[in-house]
């Protein structure tokens, strides 16, 4: 039987990195992956599909309203060849899990394909495609094994008409109406793609804005640009029913006065958020703890109340996104190396990666206000910018939040053309500790989209921007 310093289950964005960390500290590592094509939701229907599509369609949109302003005319149609994009999107995709084989043989990884089950705390056992079986042993097993789509009680996905986010990102045909039940970033992303190619969406949504987990003034912004897109919104409204006949969708809801509204499209793409995926570890076995949300449960070593099992990804607490994965995966092979990694959660950056794109770091306003915490406020419109002027796109803001007393920058929110590369300035300043006003003091080249986060750190600081 083979054995192996450390077992990964699940070949997504936290247990890859974390074979890979394993490996160069020079622990003998295995990883299992269910699936023939590695790298998980993130790699194969997640993050890298989506956001093929959303730059795809982006163009086409581009093309189709923007470029006479730049003086560019064709003669003839712009033809959309949906075929094509979904090819396209299915060839970045292929090459970005071959990547992971290539990273798992240079890091001389044992690849195993199957699914993984514990047989004891010390013992997996992988059973193949052809229903054969491996047994090995493990010191120590990370679990991977991430999330599935949520949905609710009464919906019936039929994943034809009444679709996840999986379908979504692999329609044979644009929808001519898509109701997206949730306002959410996945939502949000598929919403604005199928806009783009010629649907009409309706996005309903349960809280009374988009985006809730955002900072209030990126929610208003954003909603205000996709209205502007033509996208509809259906705020505050409590879907209570899914139904299909034929090619119709029927969606009702309740409004927030408790009457009931009637959504009909051809397609409703539910996206509710995603639960965590633990079925067939048989973790009973070794009894590993999951709490009532499905999650399992780790301690501030990410380790399991069974002390050789570890976990990471979205199949524990905090937010489900593959960058928080892939640092859970460094950290946790660190502490199997008897080293001591440090993570900070606040400094996590969230992104939407519509056009414009939505990023933030740290706190919001609203966390700011409810954790009574005082603080100075500047923000900055894109629209002010030289370079947004160049591109065309002036849509949105940057906003900065700092402590009253220390000046320490608390939140950044940005919404606006490369927000998500954007934010990474942000969480840099920020894991130096840096006041707002050493923000306004650095350079930032003239002229590009970062000069906004200049602007508003001035306005944070004194009050002083000086392009407004
Ligand atoms: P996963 O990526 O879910 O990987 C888990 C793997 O474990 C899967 O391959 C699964 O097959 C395997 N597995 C499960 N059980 C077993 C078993 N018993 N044996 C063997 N293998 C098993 N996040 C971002 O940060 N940025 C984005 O832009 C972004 N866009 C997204 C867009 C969409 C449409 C979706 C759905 C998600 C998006 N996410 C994004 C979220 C991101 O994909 C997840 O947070 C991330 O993939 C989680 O990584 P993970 O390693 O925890 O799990």
């Amino acid at each position: 039987m083979d054995s192996f310093d450390v077992v990964v289950i699940g070949s997504g964005p936290g247990g890859y990195v974390a074979a890979i960390r394993c490996a160069q500290l020079g622990l003998k590592t295995a990883i299992i992956e269910k699936y023939t094509t590695k790298g998980g939701t993130c790699l194969n229907v997640g993050c890298i599909p989506s956001k093929a599509l959303l730059d795809s369609s982006h163009h086409y949109e581009e093309a189709q309203k923007h470029f006479k302003d730049h003086g560019i005319e064709f003669d003839g149609e712009i033809n959309l060849n949906f075929k094509q994009m979904i090819e396209r999107k299915n060839k970045v995709v292929d090459q970005t899990t071959k990547g992971i084989d290539f990273l798992m043989d240079k890091n001389d990884i044992k690849a195993y394909e199957g699914v993984g089950a514990f047989k004891d705390k010390t013992h997996i056992i992988i059973t193949h495609n052809d229903d054969k079986t491996t047994e090995i042993e493990a010191k120590n097993t990370i679990i991977a094994t991430g999330s599935k789509p949520n949905s609710l009680p009464f919906i019936e996905l039929d994943k034809e008409r009444i679709i996840t986010s999986t379908e979504a990102l692999s329609l044979k045909e644009i929808p001519k109406h898509m109701v997206m039940i949730g306002g959410g970033v996945i939502g949000l992303e598929l919403g604005q793609v199928y806009k783009r190619l010629g649907a009409d969406v309706t996005v309903i949504e349960y809280m009374d804005r988009i985006a809730p987990s955002m900072d209030k003034a990126l929610s208003k912004e954003l909603m205000k640009v996709m209205k502007k897109q033509k996208v509809k919104f259906a705020l505050s409204h409590k879907v209570k029913s899914v139904e299909r006949d034929g090619d119709k969708v029927t969606v009702k809801a309740d409004n927030k006065k408790d009457e009931e509204v009637t959504f009909e499209g051809d397609y409703c793409l539910v996206s509710v958020g995603r639960k965590p995926f633990t079925k067939g570890l048989n973790t009973e076995e070794v009894g590993v703890k999951i709490n009532d949300k499905g999650q399992i449960e780790v301690n501030d070593k990410l380790q399991t109340n069974v002390d050789n099992i570890y976990a990471i990804g979205d199949v524990i607490k905090g937010a489900m996104l593959a960058h928080k994965a892939e640092e859970e995966g460094s950290f946790v092979a660190e502490v199997i190396a008897g080293q001591k990694p440090h993570i900070d959660y606040n400094l996590i950056p969230n992104v939407i990666y519509t056009w414009p794109e939505v990023a933030s770091v740290g706190k919001t306003e609203e966390q700011l206000k409810d954790e009574n915490i005082e603080y100075k406020s500047g923000q900055f419109p894109m629209r002010a910018l030289g370079r947004s002027r160049a591109s065309g796109d002036i849509d949105g803001l940057v906003k900065i939040l700092s402590d009253k007393e220390t000046d320490e920058v608390l939140g950044v929110h940005i919404i606006g053309a490369r927000a998500a590369d954007l934010i990474a300035e942000a969480v840099t300043a920020m894991e130096f500790r840096a006041s707002a006003e050493d923000m306004a003091r650095m350079s930032h080249a003239h002229p590009t989209y970062a000069e906004a986060v200049k602007e508003a750190a001035l306005a944070a600081t004194e009050d002083r921007a000086i392009h407004i």
